[in-house]
């Protein structure tokens, strides 16, 4: 399931030592941070950082940090072999999950992050739509499948110790947690994800749905800075002219918050 963290993932991405130094039973906060890292932390650091900016240390501390090499996305390996999940998910559908579907994503990842690079360069904008929506496509395409070959495990696992107390604290019980991610994903109108995640403004653990996946965000993200524009925000002063409103909120723009954010975000793991 979503939110097994197995000690032989962690040594796998180096991450072992920060589990091993971690003081379980006075921070559960952290324990859950690690346990749920799956939602969360990934992209949004080497987005960031850029491609020349993998420091040893923030490379150590993505977990799924086999999938962006050498300032590109890159298809990881799976965790098992492709017969591993036999008979519970075939061999087949799950090689070409793997090597045509998510490998699709990667590709058509890091050609948008060229072509924002083109239009970076030369401030041509006209495009920024289209490229907006393919980011968020395939940029969650790329970390929720990534996300979900760790998700599952050969012969399956029990829920570890401190996430089963975070469970009971948000849901009531592990069971009802369990119950609400299987029923929220068999709801999910035609294409999506059910996600098992960690909220971090009130450090509780949350079943979300997701909707295909690229209504323009891009999940695994942390978001540093934002700006609202829907109506409600502007129309009483502005009226319609929601350009008007974001060229003033860029006078007002808080970067040194984002950089706060930034910094929070890159030592999160
Ligand atoms: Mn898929």
């Amino acid at each position: 399931m979503a939110w097994v963290f197995s000690k032989k993932i962690a040594k796998r991405f180096g991450l072992e030592r920060d589990v091993s130094n971690m003081n379980i039973k006075t921070s559960r906060r952290n324990a859950l941070k690690v346990g749920t890292l799956a939602a969360l932390s990934f992209g949004a650091y080497r987005s960031f950082a850029g491609p020349n900016d993998g420091s040893v240390s923030l490379r150590q501390s993505t977990l799924l940090s086999d999938a962006f090499e050498d300032g590109k996305y890159v298809l990881p390996k799976l965790p098992y072999d492709y017969n591993a999940l036999e008979p519970l998910y075939e061999q087949r559908t799950l090689k070409i999950h793997h090597q045509k579907h998510h490998a699709g994503y990667v590709k058509g990842l890091n050609r948008t992050l060229e072509k924002l690079s083109q239009a970076n360069q030369t401030r041509d904008y006209s495009s920024i739509k289209a490229l907006s929506r393919a980011l968020a496509f395939h940029g969650s395409g790329h970390i929720l499948h990534c996300l979900f070959w760790h998700s599952m495990k050969p012969g399956g696992s029990k829920v570890p110790d401190e996430l089963s107390d975070a469970m009971k604290r948000d849901f009531g019980s592990v069971s009802a947690a369990r119950m609400q991610f299987a029923a929220a994903a068999k709801a999910v109108e035609a294409s999506g994800w059910a996600i098992f995640a960690y909220e971090p403004i009130g450090g509780k653990l949350l079943v979300l749905q997701a909707e295909k996946h690229q209504n323009l965000s891009i999940w695994g993200v942390v978001p540093l800075m934002v700006c609202d524009v829907w109506e409600h925000a502007y129309y009483l002063q502005y009226a319609n002219d929601r350009g008007a409103w974001v060229d003033n909120f860029m006078k007002l723009a808080n970067w040194e918050f984002a950089q706060k954010r930034l910094s929070s975000a890159r030592s999160k793991v």
